[in-house]
């Protein structure tokens, strides 16, 4: 995935690759000389870019533009139907699976909810919802060239692992290669926030920034750091795992072991929690209908909708996790120095927390990067996981000079 540091022909090879891709896709048609003047590429390393895209069938020349004067160039687009890509979100009690053309445009999807911790459950089940739909669409294997999975959990990306998913109870579970053995096509597994960074790179408002720090908030805290256009791993892959900076030395215990863990403040359950003891003083708040009187599990939704409609306990709510989040933020933009970082889960519907977070990171954030980042919550709504897994495909395939993803590249990836 990333090759940061690595600056020689093949990295290169790969970048103008994936530029020139990129470049076609957001344009939807795009002549080679309009190619060389948007990516500033010359127009020899462009017309050898283009050469092997459209050796690849990635992208297809269509006619000329009729409306151009004099001889009009030949138009470049991305190939809609000849490849496929397929994406797999895996969260507590759900998975959903997208097939999607190269531009990324989802041609269907489906969810389907579990009720155990079981592995095997989930895996088999992830098979078949990937084999329906296949079906239903009467897609063949051959036309597929890589599934890509979301999991919320720790991925060792060398030994293609699943280390730690504390969520769902998944301690080193090889999912990549079992899917991959079960379903015979290349599968590549990676943490949900980090791909959600990526699809915020590749597809969502994160198309410019230089340095972008994606913020899932869900049943944990995850993050993902991408620079240029690659992840930022670390050393062993794990960088980005920001949910685990503390924040106070003597906090309540994280399940990493350690104390006062960001996570434990801001995550889904650290909202929930401050609206159920607020609840106990505030009979008059809304959540109280939702929650008591409706006789339901209150949701971070309800949260959200009860503070835009002015609700005092909801909006304190919502503050004060705004806040945690906020000084959490600001640690990452004094220590990270991103343009931008992005937010992404339930609580980021609502403006107001918004409000709260850019104020703690002016007052806490060191001032020229506190000016320089812009904060945001994602646009790729619930989707934005799953166009993770595409970017990550697409990501990894334009790496492949080969043109395919096979299993023994897959394997010693
Ligand atoms: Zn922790």
């Amino acid at each position: 995935m990333s090759k940061t540091g690595r600056f020689d022909s093949a990295y290169l090879r790969r970048v103008n690759c994936v530029k020139t891709f990129c470049t076609v896709r957001e344009h939807g048609r795009v002549s080679r000389s309009e190619l060389a003047d948007i990516t500033g590429l010359s127009r020899a390393t462009v017309s050898e870019t283009v050469r092997e895209l459209l050796e690849r069938e990635f992208i297809r020349e269509v006619g000329p533009d009729n409306t151009a004067r004099g001889r009009p160039p030949v138009q470049l687009e991305v190939n809609p139907t000849r490849f496929y890509l397929i994406a797999v979100e895996i969260d507590v009690g759900w998975i959903v699976v997208a097939i999607t053309t190269l531009v990324g445009e989802i041609l269907v999807r489906r969810r389907a909810e579990f009720r155990t911790y079981d592995y095997s459950f989930v895996l088999s089940m992830c098979a078949r919802t990937v084999d329906d739909l296949m079906r239903q669409q009467g897609i063949q294997r051959d036309d597929v060239l890589g599934i890509g999975v979301a999991v919320p959990g720790q991925v060792d990306l060398s030994r293609r692992v699943v280390t730690f998913a504390p969520n769902l109870r998944w301690r080193d579970v090889t999912l990549a290669d079992d899917l991959e053995r079960i379903l015979s096509l290349p599968v590549f597994v990676s943490n949900e926030a980090m791909l959600s960074a990526m699809a915020e790179k590749w597809f969502g408002t994160g198309k410019d920034a230089g340095v972008l720090v994606y913020v899932s908030i869900k049943g944990g805290l995850g993050g993902g750091i991408v620079s240029d256009r690659s992840l930022y791993l670390g050393v062993s892959g794990s960088a980005g795992e920001l949910g685990h900076m503390s924040i106070d030395p003597n906090g309540p215990k994280c399940s990493c072991g350690s104390r006062g863990c960001w996570e434990v403040y801001s995550d889904e359950q650290a909202i929930l929690e401050r609206a159920f003891r607020a609840l106990r003083t505030s009979k008059d708040s809304l959540l109280f209908q939702s929650s008591v009187v409706e006789n339901r599990f209150l949701t971070v939704d309800d949260i959200v909708s009860a503070a835009d409609q002015g609700d005092r306990m909801a909006l304190e709510v919502v503050r004060e996790s705004g806040w945690y989040l906020g000084v959490g933020i600001a640690n990452i933009v004094n220590g990270v120095n991103p343009d931008m970082v992005i937010v992404g889960g339930r609580i980021a519907a609502s403006t107001i927390l918004f409000d709260e977070i850019r104020k703690v990171v002016t007052e806490r954030g060191l001032q020229i990067p506190a000016a320089k980042v812009s904060i945001a919550p994602t646009k790729l709504g619930d989707e934005v996981a799953l166009m993770g897994c595409i970017a990550l495909l697409l990501d990894t395939l334009l790496e492949q000079p080969e043109g395919r993803l096979n299993m023994d590249s897959v394997s010693t990836n």
